[in-house]
This record gives structure tokens, C-alpha cells and sequence, in this order.
């Protein structure tokens, strides 16, 4: 069963109903979670025995990601973490078209976007528009996005410098729900040779997952 969350100040209310938690029932199943976990665009708190959970779902995504492990056994359900999407991989061609056009961008970094467009329920590459690039250093605009379009992946270039999480990439990426990606160490002459990082960032949750092109469910276990 949902908490009932009725608060004396409204505003406390409000934030907590779109922020719901839920039990795992130690046994059989729960109304409210398989609600929860058919939904289109909804946040949620899931708590189990083994810790506490937030859950995602988008019309791309549902996602059940732990954020807190259980100090003591709580009398409820193990709750199974989870990263499914709906829209199905990424295609790998769409990626490496993104690397090969960071390597067309150096020295400069650049970035572009995954979009998915569920009517049609297919995927498209467009690149970021710029705002300033250097070679250590880009701002960059979210992309327009028409009806059905969803944005899948985030993804930047470090250049010719290593891909990881810079202090910039950690605050960007706690705004949003979507995969993020870096690549690095791009070089003209080998345009193979690269690093990549990838994530899972999920209202201000950030989760390292295995390289885009091989996403699947489930990638969590
Ligand atoms: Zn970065």
C-alpha cells in the first residue's frame, strides 16, 4: 500500500504525492507497484527488504534503481532492480555515426542526441547545437523536439582527452532522465581507438552501465 502522505501543508503534500512510496509485499503482488510500473511518465519511491528504490517510467524507460541499502531486514519483498527500455536498444550504427562525428569535430569536443520518436518508434541521430566548443570545453542546446520525440542519450566528446565524468558532466547530468555517454581519447588517424563511458542518470541518480551500443535488458542484476 501507498503511505497515505497528507500533510498538513499542502505544498508538502503535493510533493509527496508525485513522489509516492510503495512496499514490496513479502509475498503476491501490489496493486499500486504494477500501476506504478505500467505508467508513462511517473516517479516513485519502492521499498523492499533489501533497501530503498527509486523507480522511473517514461514512455522510453522503466527504471527501478537502488539508492539506499537496508541496514536491518524490513519485512517486506526483495525489490528486483531494473533498467528496461521500452524503445528498445540503441542501434549501433547511430552511435558510431556520433563518434566518427566527434572525430570530425576536432580538436574541438562536441555532442549530439539519441532521439526516439515512439509513434513511428524509431531512433535518430542529431547533432548538438553549439553554443561555444573548444577543445576542452563545450555548451551546448537541447535539441527541438517534436510530437512523440523523446530523448534517449545524451552524449559528448572529450577530444583527444580520456572519456570519465568531469565535475561539469556530474552537475549537467543531474537535471535530466536519460543514458549519457562521453567519449574520449579520439584520434583522426585511428578512428577507432577511443574510451567511452556510459550512465544511467535518473533524477539526479547516476548509475555506470556497460557501452551503448550493446544496451539490453536487462543490464542491471
Ligand atoms: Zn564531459
Amino acid at each position: 500500500m501507498a503511505a497515505s502522505q497528507a500533510f498538513s501543508d499542502p505544498v508538502a503534500t503535493a510533493l509527496a504525492r508525485a513522489m509516492p512510496i510503495f512496499a514490496q509485499p513479502y509475498q503476491g503482488t501490489s496493486g499500486d507497484i504494477d500501476e506504478f510500473l505500467g505508467s508513462r511518465d511517473r516517479n516513485a519511491l519502492l521499498v523492499g527488504s533489501n533497501g530503498v528504490f527509486m523507480g522511473i517510467t517514461r514512455p522510453w524507460l522503466i527504471a527501478v534503481l537502488p539508492i539506499m541499502t537496508a541496514a536491518v531486514p524490513a519485512p517486506y519483498g526483495s525489490v528486483a532492480p531494473r533498467l528496461t527500455l521500452r524503445c528498445g536498444r540503441i542501434p549501433a550504427h547511430l552511435v558510431d555515426q556520433a563518434r566518427q562525428m566527434f572525430v570530425d569535430a576536432l580538436p574541438n569536443e562536441a555532442a549530439a542526441f539519441i532521439i526516439w520518436n515512439e509513434p513511428a518508434r524509431e531512433f535518430r541521430l542529431e547533432r548538438a547545437g553549439e553554443l561555444s566548443a573548444t577543445p576542452s570545453r563545450i555548451e551546448y542546446l537541447l535539441p527541438d523536439l517534436g510530437d512523440g520525440d523523446f530523448i534517449v542519450a545524451d552524449m559528448h566528446s572529450h577530444g583527444t582527452a580520456p572519456a570519465f565524468w568531469s565535475q561539469t558532466d556530474d552537475a549537467d547530468d543531474r537535471n535530466h532522465t536519460r543514458i549519457c555517454a562521453v567519449f574520449g581519447s579520439l584520434d583522426v588517424s585511428n578512428p577507432a581507438s577511443f574510451t567511452a563511458k556510459s550512465r544511467i542518470c535518473a533524477n539526479g541518480l547516476t548509475l555506470d552501465i556497460p557501452a551503448l551500443p550493446v544496451l539490453q535488458e536487462p543490464v542491471l542484476r
